[in-house]
């Protein structure tokens, strides 16, 4: 028999019908934008070779002067995907075969490639189990004499801890990159993130803030680091005039322009991020207040000094007190049509590419075949055992983009929730009968 209080799962009528799509995605300025540029007819003004169009089009300058003011840098470079960005970034600070860069596991695939790309050996610290962030003390504890530079990621839109790291960075002569994909208009300590890394930056993704379909931006107050980043984002090789090896050093160049289209595109949501980072405050705020009190359902922290810009709202779940498995959760609220449910996160250390060191050929270079002989670099479970741990049980995720988040939708949202808890014996039953 189907009621309001059975769960979906087991037949009930689901507490969310239906949750419209984000309201703000794109709009009628986003369309004229891209036809102007259109009805121009130069859809990248894009050159390859010395001269004034090295640096792009007018929308793309455009849009680079005005990330700059916004984000309070001396210099932001637009770049066609934010995984382009952080290829820029590793190259621009110059770093050896075989050369470690400390990141973390939680984050999305390419901020390890980027050290791959350039033959660096990534190497994967432990995650604070509140933040989900690098872990600062765990980082210390890595540094070796093969140690570069780290790339600190705001996962889930709140900064790491970038003071803690800039000190240790500091302590170890070692330079400091931002993965900040998930947290344009997020705060530390007052400052925008990405601008307190030497290089920072943030993904235009269909996916983020604020968008473009693909593309990203590099932000830097630091002269040559600019300089840099612009050759490698355009065939720096045809360009770089320069006998010295320190200055040819990692310029292989690509071609990771960004184009007027969505230059264009990018340039009209940028004024709008404020605004959306408020409405998802606001609804993080009300889902906190929502979901307190419900046992074992630990709803986001954040750090003292940070403003969180919630790209996922990330509660941990006790599920020994609950009694079940995070996945007879998830089943649960999925079917009372809770949105953009994210069971786990990665283990970057755990993939293949890592656990065989397998990247080019099959040599198992860079962890071996460069100056600093076997790296000695290995990876696999136990490696970081907070990041495990939250992977396999305890992680439960809210992807608050693609969806409106207004009132109404949090408060289904909440009811969602609250209806599943308030059914846990429901679910337990189910397991002990299935058991
Ligand atoms: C989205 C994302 C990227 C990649 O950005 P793209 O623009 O999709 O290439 C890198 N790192 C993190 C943490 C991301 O969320």
């Amino acid at each position: 028999m189907s009621s309001a209080h059975t769960l979906a799962l087991f037949g009930g009528t689901p507490a969310i019908k239906e949750f419209p799509p984000d309201p703000a995605l794109l709009g009628e300025a986003d369309v004229a934008a891209a036809a102007e540029v259109i009805r121009g007819g130069v859809l990248s003004g894009y050159i390859g070779a010395p001269g004034e169009a090295f640096m792009g089009g007018a929308r793309v300058r455009a849009f680079e002067a005005q990330c700059a003011a916004h984000f309070g840098v001396k210099h932001a470079l637009a770049v066609n995907s934010w995984t382009s960005g952080l290829v820029c970034a590793v190259g621009a600070i110059g770093i050896e075969p075989g050369d470690e860069v400390i990141t973390t596991p939680w984050t999305m695939a390419a901020t390890a490639t980027a050290i791959l790309h350039w033959a660096g050996v990534p190497v994967f610290a432990d995650i604070d189990r509140n933040t989900f962030n690098i872990d600062p003390a765990s980082v210390e504890r890595l540094i070796t004499k093969r140690t570069k530079a780290v790339i600190a990621v705001d996962i889930f839109g709140q900064s790491a801890d970038m003071k803690a790291l800039r000190a240790i960075c500091d302590r170890h002569g070692l330079k400091l990159l931002g993965d900040c994909a998930q947290a344009p208009g997020a705060f530390h300590h007052g400052q925008a993130a990405g601008t307190l890394a030497d290089i920072g930056g943030y993904s235009l993704n269909y996916h983020k803030h604020i968008h473009c379909g693909e593309g990203g931006v590099l932000v830097t107050n630091d002269d040559r680091y600019a300089h840099r980043l612009a050759l490698i984002r355009n065939h720096a090789e045809a360009v770089v005039q320069s006998d010295d090896p320190v200055e040819l050093a990692n310029l292989l160049g690509h071609n990771f322009r960004l184009g007027e289209i969505e230059a264009a595109i990018a340039a009209v949501q940028l004024p709008l991020l404020a605004e959306r980072v408020a409405q998802r405050q606001q609804a993080a705020a009300a889902l906190n207040a929502g979901l307190a009190g419900l046992p074992g359902l630990t709803t986001p922290a954040v750090l003292p000094g940070n403003t969180h810009v919630y790209y996922i709202y990330g509660l941990q779940l006790d599920t020994a007190r609950l009694g079940v498995s995070r996945q007879q959760l998830l089943a649960a609220l999925r079917a009372e049509g809770v949105p953009g449910l994210v069971g786990s996160y990665q283990n970057l250390h755990l993939l293949p590419l890592f656990r065989h060191r397998i990247a080019y050929g099959t040599g198992g270079f860079p962890w071996t075949g460069t100056a600093h002989g076997d790296s000695g670099v290995t990876y696999g479970p136990g490696l970081c055992p907070v990041a495990e741990d939250l992977h396999s049980r305890s992680f439960l995720g809210l992807a608050m983009g693609q969806f409106a988040h207004g009132p109404a939708e949090v408060a289904q949202l909440v009811a969602a929730f609250r209806k599943v808890w308030g059914q846990l014996d429901a679910l337990r039953g189910a397991v002990a009968q299935a058991a």
